[in-house]
């Protein structure tokens, strides 16, 4: 069994979202894992008025356990996300600025120092349907060394040890996306340099920053 305190994480998280306009209306998923169960949101709920019966148990082969409503139609995103990274919570939104990023860009490259705490570029899954294995393949691959990706034509994804750390790479997948945006309007973006970023994460590590993950695996371009 999931604990009642894996059930009001999900419900707390939901109604944060919702309120920072990143879940809208019954857009968007949210789950926590607890060993090998995890709790997520049922289908067809609205996120921003999440109740614990809302909250739906399933093991890690999307069997639903002790009843309640159906989980969302994203459980096999989830469960493959569960299965390929050691995280214990996956935040799955439909946010306005990073959806409109996965339908217009290519990727987020790195542009302002906060990012590397998502690891680094943001990379964009391609388009697969909705609640399909093969989506949940592609959003695994994006995910690889990263903490957030977007969805092409569909949304966002953030991962973390946390559910609370989960919310947090959200919110700053959904601000990247919007300063972004800002950058584009403005002129051509620079982008920090390979340099720059391994000096941001020597320095973070010196000062004990956040928790930046790793060094950045591509060159920047
Ligand atoms: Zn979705």
């Amino acid at each position: 069994m999931v604990t009642d305190d894996a059930v009001h994480q999900v419900v707390r998280a939901c109604h944060r979202l919702a309120a920072e306009g990143l879940l809208i209306g019954t857009a968007g998923n949210v789950s926590v894992r607890v060993g090998d169960r995890v709790a997520v949101t049922a289908t067809g709920a609205v996120l921003g008025e999440l109740t614990a019966d809302q909250v739906v148990e399933v093991d890690l082969d999307a069997h639903q356990v002790g009843g309640g409503p159906v989980p969302t139609s994203e459980v096999y995103l989830h469960l493959s996300v569960y299965a390929q990274y050691d995280v214990a919570a996956v935040v799955h939104t439909h946010a306005p600025v990073s959806t409109a990023a996965s339908i217009a860009v290519g990727e987020i490259p790195v542009i302002h120092y906060q990012q590397l705490l998502l690891g680094g570029a943001i990379r964009v899954a391609p388009y697969a349907t909705f609640g399909t294995p093969e989506l949940a393949t592609r959003v695994v691959a994006a995910l690889e060394h990263r903490t957030a990706a977007l969805m092409a034509n569909h949304g966002s994804i953030a991962i973390g040890a946390t559910l609370d750390k989960a919310v947090e790479n959200a919110l700053l997948l959904e601000w990247l996306c919007t300063v972004y945006r800002d950058a584009l309007a403005m002129g051509k973006p620079a982008t920090l340099t390979r340099k720059q970023q391994e000096d941001v994460i020597a320095a973070a590590i010196a000062r004990n920053y956040g928790s930046v993950q790793q060094a950045p695996q591509e060159e920047n371009r």
